[in-house]
Protein backbone atom coordinates (compact mmCIF):
# COMPACT_ATOMS: atom_id res chain seq x y z
CA UNK A 1 0.00 0.00 0.00
CA UNK A 2 1.33 3.26 -0.97
CA UNK A 3 1.48 5.07 2.48
CA UNK A 4 3.31 8.14 0.85
CA UNK A 5 -0.11 8.85 -1.46
CA UNK A 6 -1.64 9.81 1.42
CA UNK A 7 -1.02 13.45 3.19
CA UNK A 8 -2.15 15.55 6.28
CA UNK A 9 -4.36 17.76 5.99
CA UNK A 10 -3.08 20.85 6.31
CA UNK A 11 -3.22 22.50 9.78
CA UNK A 12 -1.17 24.81 11.60
CA UNK A 13 2.49 25.20 9.51
CA UNK A 14 4.86 22.59 11.21
CA UNK A 15 7.97 24.62 12.41
CA UNK A 16 10.52 24.41 9.88
CA UNK A 17 13.80 22.00 10.01
CA UNK A 18 16.03 24.06 7.38
CA UNK A 19 16.55 26.76 10.30
CA UNK A 20 20.29 27.37 10.08
CA UNK A 21 22.03 25.41 12.80
CA UNK A 22 23.35 29.11 14.07
CA UNK A 23 19.58 30.33 14.48
CA UNK A 24 18.91 26.96 16.72
CA UNK A 25 21.70 27.69 18.29
CA UNK A 26 21.22 30.80 19.25
CA UNK A 27 17.09 30.73 20.14
CA UNK A 28 18.07 27.25 22.38
CA UNK A 29 18.27 27.79 25.79
CA UNK A 30 19.22 25.01 28.00
CA UNK A 31 15.95 25.17 30.21
CA UNK A 32 13.92 24.33 26.64
CA UNK A 33 15.28 20.83 26.54
CA UNK A 34 13.24 18.01 28.49
CA UNK A 35 14.55 15.72 30.29
CA UNK A 36 18.24 17.59 30.98
CA UNK A 37 19.32 19.78 33.39
CA UNK A 38 21.16 22.65 32.60
CA UNK A 39 24.68 21.52 34.54
CA UNK A 40 24.08 18.11 32.20
CA UNK A 41 23.47 20.08 28.84
CA UNK A 42 26.24 22.59 29.29
CA UNK A 43 28.59 20.15 30.31
CA UNK A 44 27.84 17.83 26.99
CA UNK A 45 27.86 21.03 25.32
CA UNK A 46 31.40 21.81 26.21
CA UNK A 47 32.65 18.28 25.94
CA UNK A 48 30.74 17.56 22.19
CA UNK A 49 30.27 20.93 20.63
CA UNK A 50 26.73 22.04 20.52
CA UNK A 51 23.39 20.34 20.25
CA UNK A 52 21.94 20.44 17.17
CA UNK A 53 17.76 19.37 16.23
CA UNK A 54 17.90 17.51 12.95
CA UNK A 55 14.54 15.84 12.89
CA UNK A 56 11.77 17.95 14.97
CA UNK A 57 8.75 15.47 13.79
CA UNK A 58 10.09 12.40 14.10
CA UNK A 59 8.63 11.57 17.47
CA UNK A 60 4.63 12.48 16.87
CA UNK A 61 2.28 10.92 19.16
CA UNK A 62 0.77 8.86 16.59
CA UNK A 63 1.59 8.21 13.43
CA UNK A 64 -1.60 10.15 11.40
CA UNK A 65 -0.31 8.66 7.93
CA UNK A 66 -0.32 5.09 8.15
CA UNK A 67 -3.60 5.33 10.21
CA UNK A 68 -5.08 6.97 7.53
CA UNK A 69 -3.57 4.29 5.47
CA UNK A 70 -5.04 1.71 7.68
CA UNK A 71 -8.29 3.24 7.23
CA UNK A 72 -7.99 3.16 3.65
CA UNK A 73 -6.56 -0.45 3.35
CA UNK A 74 -9.61 -1.52 5.65
CA UNK A 75 -12.22 0.13 3.66
CA UNK A 76 -11.32 -1.67 0.54
CA UNK A 77 -11.00 -4.83 2.16
CA UNK A 78 -14.10 -6.94 0.81
CA UNK A 79 -15.33 -10.31 2.86
CA UNK A 80 -16.03 -12.81 -0.43
CA UNK A 81 -17.29 -16.15 -0.40
CA UNK A 82 -16.05 -18.31 -3.50
CA UNK A 83 -18.66 -20.88 -4.05
CA UNK A 84 -16.79 -24.07 -6.56
CA UNK A 85 -13.14 -24.04 -5.36
CA UNK A 86 -11.78 -26.36 -8.09
CA UNK A 87 -9.16 -25.17 -9.96
CA UNK A 88 -10.17 -21.42 -10.97
CA UNK A 89 -11.08 -20.65 -7.55
CA UNK A 90 -8.39 -21.48 -6.07
CA UNK A 91 -6.71 -19.59 -8.47
CA UNK A 92 -8.22 -16.61 -7.64
CA UNK A 93 -8.37 -16.76 -3.85
CA UNK A 94 -4.35 -16.65 -4.32
CA UNK A 95 -4.93 -12.82 -5.40
CA UNK A 96 -7.67 -12.28 -3.06
CA UNK A 97 -5.66 -13.10 0.02
CA UNK A 98 -2.74 -11.13 -0.88
CA UNK A 99 -4.77 -7.91 -1.35
CA UNK A 100 -5.97 -8.58 1.92
CA UNK A 101 -10.24 -9.18 1.75
CA UNK A 102 -11.33 -11.64 3.83
CA UNK A 103 -11.58 -15.17 2.23
CA UNK A 104 -14.03 -17.38 2.77
CA UNK A 105 -14.91 -20.79 0.30
CA UNK A 106 -16.95 -23.29 0.17
CA UNK A 107 -17.08 -26.70 -2.75
CA UNK A 108 -19.02 -30.00 -3.47
CA UNK A 109 -15.47 -31.57 -2.63
CA UNK A 110 -13.50 -31.05 1.00
CA UNK A 111 -10.87 -28.50 0.39
CA UNK A 112 -10.20 -27.85 3.97
CA UNK A 113 -6.56 -28.24 3.80
CA UNK A 114 -5.64 -26.73 0.39
CA UNK A 115 -7.86 -23.73 1.50
CA UNK A 116 -6.07 -23.37 5.10
CA UNK A 117 -3.06 -23.26 2.68
CA UNK A 118 -3.88 -20.19 0.93
CA UNK A 119 -5.37 -18.35 4.05
CA UNK A 120 -8.63 -19.20 3.17
CA UNK A 121 -11.38 -20.27 5.88
CA UNK A 122 -13.12 -23.58 4.33
CA UNK A 123 -17.29 -24.99 5.19
CA UNK A 124 -18.55 -27.93 3.96
CA UNK A 125 -21.93 -26.72 4.46
CA UNK A 126 -23.32 -23.93 2.31
CA UNK A 127 -25.68 -22.49 5.15
CA UNK A 128 -22.64 -22.02 7.28
CA UNK A 129 -21.28 -20.21 4.48
CA UNK A 130 -24.00 -18.10 4.38
CA UNK A 131 -24.21 -17.32 8.03
CA UNK A 132 -20.54 -15.59 7.81
CA UNK A 133 -22.96 -13.07 5.71
CA UNK A 134 -19.92 -12.00 2.69
CA UNK A 135 -20.33 -9.05 1.06
CA UNK A 136 -19.69 -11.23 -1.99
CA UNK A 137 -20.76 -14.50 -3.43
CA UNK A 138 -17.70 -15.12 -6.53
CA UNK A 139 -19.70 -18.45 -8.31
CA UNK A 140 -16.53 -20.59 -10.02
CA UNK A 141 -18.19 -23.64 -10.16
CA UNK A 142 -18.54 -25.65 -13.73
CA UNK A 143 -21.00 -23.85 -16.61
CA UNK A 144 -23.02 -27.00 -16.34
CA UNK A 145 -22.98 -27.34 -12.78
CA UNK A 146 -23.79 -23.45 -12.06
CA UNK A 147 -27.85 -23.81 -11.92
CA UNK A 148 -27.47 -26.85 -9.35
CA UNK A 149 -24.91 -25.29 -7.16
CA UNK A 150 -26.76 -21.99 -6.71
CA UNK A 151 -29.94 -23.68 -6.08
CA UNK A 152 -28.62 -25.61 -3.29
CA UNK A 153 -27.68 -21.95 -1.23
CA UNK A 154 -29.79 -20.85 1.46
CA UNK A 155 -30.57 -17.37 -0.31
CA UNK A 156 -32.26 -16.39 2.77
CA UNK A 157 -29.47 -16.71 5.10
CA UNK A 158 -27.60 -14.02 3.30
CA UNK A 159 -28.26 -10.13 3.83
CA UNK A 160 -30.59 -9.31 1.22
CA UNK A 161 -28.20 -6.44 -0.39
CA UNK A 162 -25.50 -9.85 -1.59
CA UNK A 163 -23.57 -9.29 -4.19
CA UNK A 164 -23.27 -12.22 -6.48
CA UNK A 165 -20.40 -12.10 -8.79
CA UNK A 166 -20.14 -15.49 -11.65
CA UNK A 167 -17.19 -15.81 -13.38
CA UNK A 168 -18.07 -18.59 -15.90
CA UNK A 169 -16.48 -18.51 -19.39
CA UNK A 170 -19.66 -18.21 -21.06
CA UNK A 171 -21.64 -15.06 -20.04
CA UNK A 172 -25.35 -14.88 -21.45
CA UNK A 173 -26.52 -18.25 -19.41
CA UNK A 174 -25.26 -17.11 -15.81
CA UNK A 175 -27.13 -13.39 -16.93
CA UNK A 176 -30.41 -14.81 -17.25
CA UNK A 177 -29.94 -17.73 -14.47
CA UNK A 178 -29.00 -14.90 -12.06
CA UNK A 179 -31.53 -12.95 -12.98
CA UNK A 180 -34.15 -15.43 -12.67
CA UNK A 181 -32.99 -17.14 -9.01
CA UNK A 182 -31.93 -14.39 -7.02
CA UNK A 183 -34.64 -12.13 -5.36
CA UNK A 184 -34.73 -8.81 -6.92
CA UNK A 185 -32.89 -7.37 -3.82
CA UNK A 186 -29.49 -8.86 -4.84
CA UNK A 187 -26.98 -6.92 -6.39
CA UNK A 188 -25.22 -9.25 -9.85
CA UNK A 189 -22.22 -8.69 -11.65
CA UNK A 190 -21.46 -11.03 -14.70
CA UNK A 191 -17.64 -11.41 -15.61
CA UNK A 192 -15.49 -13.13 -17.50
CA UNK A 193 -11.45 -13.33 -16.48
CA UNK A 194 -9.98 -14.05 -19.78
CA UNK A 195 -7.31 -16.04 -18.14
CA UNK A 196 -6.39 -18.79 -15.91
CA UNK A 197 -3.53 -20.76 -14.04
CA UNK A 198 -2.23 -22.22 -17.42
CA UNK A 199 -2.23 -18.82 -19.38
CA UNK A 200 -1.19 -16.43 -16.57
CA UNK A 201 -0.31 -18.28 -12.77
CA UNK A 202 1.83 -15.19 -12.38
CA UNK A 203 1.07 -11.97 -13.53
CA UNK A 204 -2.71 -10.57 -15.06
CA UNK A 205 -0.82 -7.63 -16.66
CA UNK A 206 -2.54 -6.67 -20.01
CA UNK A 207 -5.34 -9.70 -19.78
CA UNK A 208 -8.95 -8.77 -20.30
CA UNK A 209 -11.30 -8.91 -17.93
CA UNK A 210 -14.70 -8.26 -19.17
CA UNK A 211 -17.85 -7.54 -17.11
CA UNK A 212 -21.14 -6.06 -17.64
CA UNK A 213 -22.91 -4.62 -14.34
CA UNK A 214 -26.15 -6.89 -14.76
CA UNK A 215 -28.21 -5.13 -11.35
CA UNK A 216 -26.16 -2.98 -9.29
CA UNK A 217 -28.67 -0.93 -6.60
CA UNK A 218 -28.32 2.95 -6.99
CA UNK A 219 -27.46 3.53 -3.58
CA UNK A 220 -23.50 4.67 -2.90
CA UNK A 221 -22.49 1.85 -0.73
CA UNK A 222 -23.83 -0.95 -3.50
CA UNK A 223 -22.12 1.12 -6.25
CA UNK A 224 -18.98 1.27 -4.27
CA UNK A 225 -18.64 -2.38 -3.48
CA UNK A 226 -18.95 -3.49 -6.70
CA UNK A 227 -16.09 -0.74 -7.78
CA UNK A 228 -13.87 -2.74 -4.99
CA UNK A 229 -14.58 -5.83 -6.23
CA UNK A 230 -14.37 -4.66 -9.96
CA UNK A 231 -10.56 -2.74 -8.54
CA UNK A 232 -9.30 -6.39 -7.92
CA UNK A 233 -8.39 -7.15 -10.93
CA UNK A 234 -7.56 -3.23 -12.06
CA UNK A 235 -4.98 -3.16 -9.31
CA UNK A 236 -3.61 -6.29 -10.99
CA UNK A 237 -2.86 -4.77 -14.17
CA UNK A 238 -5.98 -6.27 -15.95
CA UNK A 239 -7.35 -4.67 -18.95
CA UNK A 240 -10.95 -3.90 -17.79
CA UNK A 241 -13.49 -4.11 -20.77
CA UNK A 242 -17.40 -3.38 -20.16
CA UNK A 243 -19.30 -5.28 -22.65
CA UNK A 244 -22.71 -7.19 -22.64
CA UNK A 245 -22.98 -10.71 -22.06
CA UNK A 246 -24.26 -11.15 -25.58
CA UNK A 247 -21.47 -9.79 -27.35
CA UNK A 248 -18.86 -11.00 -25.13
CA UNK A 249 -20.65 -14.57 -26.31
CA UNK A 250 -20.29 -13.50 -29.73
CA UNK A 251 -16.99 -12.86 -29.89
CA UNK A 252 -15.92 -15.81 -27.24
CA UNK A 253 -17.08 -18.32 -29.68
CA UNK A 254 -14.83 -16.85 -32.47
CA UNK A 255 -11.73 -16.48 -29.73
CA UNK A 256 -11.79 -19.12 -27.03
CA UNK A 257 -14.03 -21.71 -28.39
CA UNK A 258 -12.02 -22.11 -31.21
CA UNK A 259 -8.51 -22.07 -29.35
CA UNK A 260 -10.00 -24.34 -27.31
CA UNK A 261 -11.33 -27.32 -29.82
CA UNK A 262 -8.01 -26.76 -32.06
CA UNK A 263 -6.08 -27.35 -28.57
CA UNK A 264 -7.98 -30.48 -28.18
CA UNK A 265 -7.60 -31.34 -31.26
CA UNK A 266 -3.71 -31.31 -31.88
CA UNK A 267 -3.65 -33.09 -28.02
CA UNK A 268 -5.27 -35.87 -29.46
CA UNK A 269 -2.17 -36.30 -32.41
CA UNK A 270 0.14 -36.44 -29.33
CA UNK A 271 2.49 -33.72 -30.84
CA UNK A 272 5.82 -34.06 -29.58
CA UNK A 273 8.71 -31.66 -29.17
CA UNK A 274 11.44 -32.13 -31.37
CA UNK A 275 15.04 -30.30 -31.93
CA UNK A 276 14.13 -28.69 -34.58
CA UNK A 277 11.06 -26.92 -33.69
CA UNK A 278 9.73 -23.51 -35.57
CA UNK A 279 8.16 -20.89 -33.61
CA UNK A 280 4.75 -22.03 -35.38
CA UNK A 281 5.03 -25.39 -33.82
CA UNK A 282 6.48 -24.30 -30.43
CA UNK A 283 3.22 -22.20 -30.40
CA UNK A 284 1.19 -25.02 -31.08
CA UNK A 285 2.73 -26.90 -28.24
CA UNK A 286 1.54 -24.31 -25.88
CA UNK A 287 -1.58 -24.20 -27.31
CA UNK A 288 -1.95 -28.00 -26.51
CA UNK A 289 -0.16 -27.24 -22.92
CA UNK A 290 -2.75 -23.86 -22.24
CA UNK A 291 -5.88 -25.99 -23.41
CA UNK A 292 -5.08 -29.38 -21.92
CA UNK A 293 -5.06 -28.36 -18.16
CA UNK A 294 -8.91 -27.23 -18.62
CA UNK A 295 -11.64 -29.70 -17.72
CA UNK A 296 -14.03 -31.28 -20.56
CA UNK A 297 -16.76 -29.48 -18.17
CA UNK A 298 -14.82 -26.61 -19.25
CA UNK A 299 -14.73 -27.32 -22.64
CA UNK A 300 -18.16 -28.98 -23.05
CA UNK A 301 -19.58 -25.95 -21.37
CA UNK A 302 -18.26 -23.37 -23.64
CA UNK A 303 -19.84 -25.88 -26.43
CA UNK A 304 -23.56 -26.08 -24.51
CA UNK A 305 -23.75 -22.45 -23.12
CA UNK A 306 -22.69 -20.67 -25.98
CA UNK A 307 -25.04 -20.56 -28.59
CA UNK A 308 -22.69 -19.31 -31.43
CA UNK A 309 -20.10 -22.38 -30.81
CA UNK A 310 -22.33 -25.22 -32.65
CA UNK A 311 -22.33 -22.75 -35.72
CA UNK A 312 -17.95 -22.30 -35.21
CA UNK A 313 -17.33 -26.11 -35.20
CA UNK A 314 -19.27 -26.65 -38.70
CA UNK A 315 -17.42 -23.66 -39.73
CA UNK A 316 -14.26 -25.05 -38.41
CA UNK A 317 -15.32 -28.56 -40.05
CA UNK A 318 -16.04 -26.90 -43.37
CA UNK A 319 -12.96 -25.30 -43.52
CA UNK A 320 -10.83 -28.37 -43.12
CA UNK A 321 -12.94 -30.29 -45.52
CA UNK A 322 -12.76 -26.82 -47.46
CA UNK A 323 -8.61 -27.59 -47.34
CA UNK A 324 -8.48 -31.05 -47.61
CA UNK A 325 -10.70 -30.74 -51.23
CA UNK A 326 -8.36 -27.96 -52.58
CA UNK A 327 -5.45 -30.57 -51.90
CA UNK A 328 -6.97 -33.64 -53.48
CA UNK A 329 -8.04 -31.02 -56.31
CA UNK A 330 -4.68 -30.71 -56.74
CA UNK A 331 -3.22 -34.13 -56.51
CA UNK A 332 -6.18 -35.54 -58.87
CA UNK A 333 -4.44 -33.19 -61.45
CA UNK A 334 -1.10 -34.83 -61.52
CA UNK A 335 -2.35 -38.12 -60.92
CA UNK A 336 -4.86 -37.99 -63.64
CA UNK A 337 -2.19 -36.24 -66.16
CA UNK A 338 -0.05 -39.58 -65.32
CA UNK A 339 -2.26 -41.96 -65.47
CA UNK A 340 -4.50 -40.78 -68.24
CA UNK A 341 -1.95 -39.90 -70.38
CA UNK A 342 0.01 -42.94 -70.37
CA UNK A 343 -3.53 -45.52 -70.00
CA UNK A 344 -4.63 -43.89 -73.25
CA UNK A 345 -8.47 -43.12 -70.91
CA UNK A 346 -10.55 -39.64 -71.56
CA UNK A 347 -9.85 -36.66 -69.40
CA UNK A 348 -11.83 -35.04 -67.27
CA UNK A 349 -12.93 -37.57 -65.13
CA UNK A 350 -12.01 -37.42 -61.37
CA UNK A 351 -10.76 -40.35 -59.40
CA UNK A 352 -11.42 -41.71 -56.39
CA UNK A 353 -9.68 -40.35 -53.75
CA UNK A 354 -8.52 -43.50 -52.03
CA UNK A 355 -7.03 -44.52 -55.08
CA UNK A 356 -5.27 -41.57 -54.98
CA UNK A 357 -4.10 -41.71 -51.48
CA UNK A 358 -2.54 -45.14 -52.19
CA UNK A 359 -0.93 -43.62 -55.28
CA UNK A 360 0.31 -40.37 -52.98
CA UNK A 361 1.65 -42.90 -50.43
CA UNK A 362 3.71 -44.75 -52.59
CA UNK A 363 5.25 -41.62 -54.37
CA UNK A 364 5.71 -40.37 -51.27
CA UNK A 365 7.91 -43.05 -49.49
CA UNK A 366 9.70 -42.68 -52.30
CA UNK A 367 8.73 -46.35 -54.11
CA UNK A 368 7.06 -45.12 -57.10
CA UNK A 369 7.15 -41.58 -58.16
CA UNK A 370 5.81 -42.21 -61.51
CA UNK A 371 2.53 -44.48 -61.41
CA UNK A 372 3.02 -48.06 -63.72
CA UNK A 373 0.55 -48.49 -66.18
CA UNK A 374 -2.59 -50.69 -64.84
CA UNK A 375 -2.32 -53.99 -66.87
CA UNK A 376 -4.83 -54.55 -69.47
CA UNK A 377 -8.07 -56.28 -67.37
CA UNK A 378 -7.32 -53.51 -64.47
CA UNK A 379 -7.82 -50.78 -66.84
CA UNK A 380 -11.61 -52.45 -67.25
CA UNK A 381 -12.07 -52.82 -63.77
CA UNK A 382 -10.86 -49.37 -63.25
CA UNK A 383 -12.93 -47.91 -65.83
CA UNK A 384 -15.84 -49.37 -64.71
CA UNK A 385 -15.05 -48.43 -60.85
CA UNK A 386 -14.12 -45.03 -62.31
CA UNK A 387 -17.76 -44.55 -63.64
CA UNK A 388 -19.09 -46.00 -60.33
CA UNK A 389 -17.40 -43.33 -58.64
CA UNK A 390 -18.29 -40.74 -61.02
CA UNK A 391 -22.04 -41.70 -60.86
CA UNK A 392 -21.71 -41.14 -56.61
CA UNK A 393 -20.17 -38.07 -56.67
CA UNK A 394 -23.55 -36.42 -58.76
CA UNK A 395 -25.16 -38.04 -56.21
CA UNK A 396 -26.44 -40.71 -58.60
CA UNK A 397 -25.63 -43.23 -55.79
CA UNK A 398 -26.03 -43.43 -52.34
CA UNK A 399 -24.44 -44.40 -49.13
CA UNK A 400 -24.97 -48.39 -50.75
CA UNK A 401 -23.82 -47.96 -53.77
CA UNK A 402 -20.61 -46.22 -52.20
CA UNK A 403 -20.33 -49.50 -49.96
CA UNK A 404 -20.69 -51.35 -53.35
CA UNK A 405 -17.73 -49.30 -54.95
CA UNK A 406 -15.61 -49.21 -52.11
CA UNK A 407 -15.68 -53.44 -52.35
CA UNK A 408 -14.78 -53.36 -55.91
CA UNK A 409 -11.84 -50.70 -54.90
CA UNK A 410 -10.81 -53.43 -52.50
CA UNK A 411 -10.87 -56.39 -54.69
CA UNK A 412 -9.32 -54.62 -57.13
CA UNK A 413 -5.83 -53.77 -54.98
P1 LIG B 1 -14.49 -26.51 -14.04
O1 LIG B 1 -14.34 -27.95 -14.27
O2 LIG B 1 -15.17 -25.72 -15.07
O3 LIG B 1 -15.20 -26.29 -12.63
C1 LIG B 1 -14.77 -26.94 -11.47
C2 LIG B 1 -15.58 -26.46 -10.31
O4 LIG B 1 -16.97 -26.81 -10.48
C3 LIG B 1 -15.13 -27.08 -9.01
O5 LIG B 1 -15.21 -26.13 -8.00
C4 LIG B 1 -16.15 -28.18 -8.80
O6 LIG B 1 -16.36 -28.46 -7.44
C5 LIG B 1 -17.42 -27.57 -9.35
N1 LIG B 1 -18.34 -28.60 -9.79
C6 LIG B 1 -18.27 -29.38 -10.88
N2 LIG B 1 -19.33 -30.20 -10.96
C7 LIG B 1 -20.09 -29.96 -9.88
C8 LIG B 1 -21.32 -30.47 -9.40
N3 LIG B 1 -21.98 -31.41 -10.05
N4 LIG B 1 -21.82 -29.97 -8.25
C9 LIG B 1 -21.16 -29.00 -7.57
N5 LIG B 1 -20.00 -28.46 -7.99
C10 LIG B 1 -19.47 -28.93 -9.12
O7 LIG B 1 -12.99 -25.96 -13.81
P2 LIG B 1 -12.41 -24.56 -13.34
O8 LIG B 1 -11.25 -24.33 -14.21
O9 LIG B 1 -12.20 -24.61 -11.89
O10 LIG B 1 -13.50 -23.45 -13.73
C11 LIG B 1 -14.41 -22.94 -12.80
C12 LIG B 1 -15.21 -21.82 -13.46
O11 LIG B 1 -14.34 -20.76 -13.82
C13 LIG B 1 -15.91 -22.27 -14.72
O12 LIG B 1 -17.19 -21.72 -14.77
C14 LIG B 1 -15.04 -21.69 -15.82
O13 LIG B 1 -15.79 -21.40 -16.98
C15 LIG B 1 -14.53 -20.42 -15.17
N6 LIG B 1 -13.25 -19.95 -15.69
C16 LIG B 1 -12.20 -20.81 -15.74
C17 LIG B 1 -10.98 -20.37 -16.26
C18 LIG B 1 -9.80 -21.28 -16.33
O14 LIG B 1 -8.78 -20.90 -16.91
N7 LIG B 1 -9.82 -22.44 -15.76
C19 LIG B 1 -10.87 -19.05 -16.71
C20 LIG B 1 -11.97 -18.20 -16.62
C21 LIG B 1 -13.15 -18.66 -16.11
P3 LIG B 1 -15.47 -29.57 -6.70
O15 LIG B 1 -14.06 -29.30 -7.09
O16 LIG B 1 -15.77 -29.33 -5.28
O17 LIG B 1 -15.94 -30.89 -7.20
Amino acid sequence: MGVSTFQAAPSSPKPSTSLPSTTIRRNLKPNDLPFSSSKAFSSRVRAHGPLRIRAIDAAQPFDYESRVAQQFHDAQRLKIAIVGFGNFGQFLAQTLVRQGHTVLAHSRSDYTDAARKLGVTFFHNPHDLCEEHPEVILLCSSIISTQRVLLTLPLQSLKRSTLFVDVLSVKEFPKNLLLHALPSDFDILCTHPMFGPQSAPRAWTGLPFVFEKVRIGDDDRRIERCEKFLNIFAREGCRMVEMSCADHDMFAAGSQFITHTVGRVLEMLMLESSPINTKGYESLLNLVENTAGDSFDLYYGLFMFNKNSLEMLERLDFAFEDLRKQLMGRLHGVVREQLFDNAGIGKGQSLPDEYVYKLLQKAQNGSAPVLSLPSKEHRWSFVFSKTCYNLYACNALQSQSMVIFKMIMIRMT
